[in-house]
């Protein structure tokens, strides 16, 4: 490849700051478009104001909720520990009683008492995950996801103690042997840090809607929270909901129409 005498000169005066450094970069040399390509949104990804979803209680029974476990979990590598204080969950059943401790009073309607319930992260609005995490390895987007880094996670579990939801687990050891089917699109995760669900963001950037929501028959649905004539406001619009603990002040953006 031929390159002026004025390029190389550049190169080389940055390899040289470079070397001398011990191979700590004082200059950053990128290429042109670098930048571009990391931030740029793929053509077709899915993009909102707000993400939120909404589980149709009437429409999830546990063979549905059963089915959107398992897509998940198996999209993600999730692995399939039987050890209770080693699991790791991104979407779980939990009855009603855990699942909504601040909805017991007496007039609750029978069949609610006896379900099961779909959790995940809520993506809560004001996540105290994200205040409480010393790295910034969990942040939230403009779109209101909460996200997670592992490569900056230092595994002190602060976000943990802070969520209120049970919604983050920690690999207490490696996980990997224990995942049934390995996809290798997805990375798998190593000791010591902590991961959740996030409204799978990495289908989102392709198109694609949530795993979960893909296999649900319409009992889980997704979509712009802003958004007057998306099917999430058009469901909460028409419909009675609860969220989880709404009295934390999370915000919960997970919204359960009874
Ligand atoms: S549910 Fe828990 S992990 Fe998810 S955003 Fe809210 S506080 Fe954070
Ligand atoms: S365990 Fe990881 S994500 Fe959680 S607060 Fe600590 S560094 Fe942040």
């Amino acid at each position: 490849m031929d390159i002026s005498r004025r390029e190389f000169l550049r190169i080389a005066g940055a390899s040289t700051i470079v070397g001398v450094l011990g191979g700590w970069a004082a200059v950053e040399l990128l290429a042109p478009g670098k930048l571009e390509e990391k931030y740029l949104l793929k053509p077709g990804a899915l993009t909102a104001k707000r993400w939120a979803m909404v589980v149709d209680t009437k429409k999830m029974d546990e063979v549905t909720a059963n089915r959107c476990i398992e897509a998940c979990h198996r999209i993600h590598n999730v692995p399939d520990i039987a050890d209770p204080k080693h699991e790791i969950k991104w979407i779980w059943l939990e009855p009603f009683e855990n699942a909504f401790p601040d909805q017991q009073q007496e007039y609750v309607a029978e069949y609610l008492k006896e379900e099961s319930f779909i959790l995940l992260c809520n993506q809560c609005d004001n996540p105290p995950c994200v205040r409480v995490c010393p790295t910034k390895a969990t942040w939230k987007r403009e779109d209101g996801i909460v996200m997670m880094d592992q490569h900056r996670c230092i595994g002190c579990r602060f976000c943990m103690a802070a969520c209120p939801y049970g919604s983050r687990s920690f690999n207490w050891m490696d996980s990997r042997p224990f995942i049934k089917e390995r996809n290798p699109e997805y990375p798998t995760r190593e000791k010591g840090v902590v991961e959740k669900c996030d409204f799978c963001a990495e289908r989102l950037d392709e198109g694609l809607m949530p795993a979960c929501v893909e296999v649900s028959n319409g009992a889980l649905i997704f979509g712009d929270l802003a958004d007057f004539k998306s099917e999430v406001r058009k469901i909460l619009r028409t419909r009675y909901s609860i969220r989880r603990k709404p009295h934390l002040g999370t915000n919960p953006q997970v919204y359960y129409i009874v």
